[in-house]
């Protein structure tokens, strides 16, 4: 037998890479009776059979983590893309990302891009809140070469999931890291456009140095409600050091006394828009369980 991932399915096949080449597969039926179906990143076992060439997926590995929509195994890596100007970041839409990342066991970088439309000091400041809570944060530019070293690095080896609103320049960055990858780029409505006609099938892009990317942008469902309302602020990383320390154990750090969550923002050692984003992801996740 041999060892492959899947990088693409259509219509029933499966396209596993098993390294040296890609075998169109079936999977067995016994999937089916098991109501397994096999995802884009699965790690699989396939036979081949001579007459055909093709091949048939006979065990698929446990997944290490598995992503809903957009429908993907075992993402290990994020890179969370904005610009820094046009369109002009969202804070709250950031930390939406974060959250959602953080909800499974990945790496997480945050990368932003467009640095070459930077006037002030407004990046760096933005670079340091996170950089701060623990995140790993890049600078790039496709325009002027900046950074690309540094996001193939993050991608190396790895199984990443580009994510972000569009127009940032996540398929430039991707174009700029490897030209071979052809993704298209350009004005959003443009590519809205391109988007009706064609049907979207989720691909695992091979890169030159090792490592897949997903040529879709992940977490393209922003919804939160899966959080639990007494989970979501372990996903705020820099919460975590002053949680334990609020006066009730029960506290959701919103109008409680003695809330060590409230006295850290006043202090500033939490960043008071992250504290906002947890405020107003907190009471949509408590509207939904209202229903
Ligand atoms: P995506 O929707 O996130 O994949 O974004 P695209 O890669 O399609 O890029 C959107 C627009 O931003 C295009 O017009 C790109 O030329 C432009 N763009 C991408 N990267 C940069 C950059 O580093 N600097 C500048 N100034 N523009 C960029
Ligand atoms: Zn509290």
């Amino acid at each position: 037998m041999n060892n492959g991932i899947i990088v693409k399915g259509i219509g029933g096949f499966y396209y596993v890479d098993t390294g040296d080449r890609i075998f169109e597969c079936r999977a067995r039926g016994k999937f089916r009776k098991e109501k397994v179906i096999p995802l884009v990143g699965d790690r699989v076992k396939i036979t081949i059979q001579e007459s055909s060439g093709q091949g048939v997926i006979e065990e698929i590995e446990q997944r290490e983590t598995e992503l809903i929509r957009p429908p993907v195994a075992n993402i290990n890596n994020a890179v969370i893309v904005f610009a820094i100007q046009k369109p002009e970041p969202s804070i709250s839409l950031l930390n939406r990302f974060l959250i959602l990342a953080e909800t499974q066991e990945i790496d997480i970088t945050i990368c932003f891009n467009k640095i070459d439309l930077l006037q002030d000091q407004e990046l760096s400041d933005l670079m340091g809140i996170y950089e701060k809570i623990g995140y790993s944060v890049i600078g790039t530019s496709t325009k002027q070469g900046i950074g690309l070293k540094d996001l193939s690095q993050k991608l190396m080896d790895k199984i990443t999931v580009f994510a972000g609103p569009s127009g940032v320049g996540k398929s430039s960055l991707l174009n700029a890291i490897q030209p071979n990858l052809r993704l298209q780029t350009g004005e959003v409505s443009s590519k809205i456009e391109r988007g009706k006609h064609t049907t979207r099938h989720v691909e695992l892009l091979q890169l030159d140095f090792g490592g897949w990317v997903l040529d879709t942008p992940g977490f393209s469902s922003l919804s939160l409600d899966f959080i639990g309302e007494d989970e979501l602020q372990y996903f705020f990383k820099e919460f975590n050091e002053f949680v334990g320390m609020c006066k009730f154990n029960a506290c959701r750090h919103l109008s409680e006394p003695d809330c060590a969550i409230k006295k850290a923002v006043e202090e500033n050692q939490i960043c008071q828009s992250r504290y906002e984003s947890y405020m107003q992801l907190l009471e949509e996740i408590l509207q939904t369980r209202r229903y």
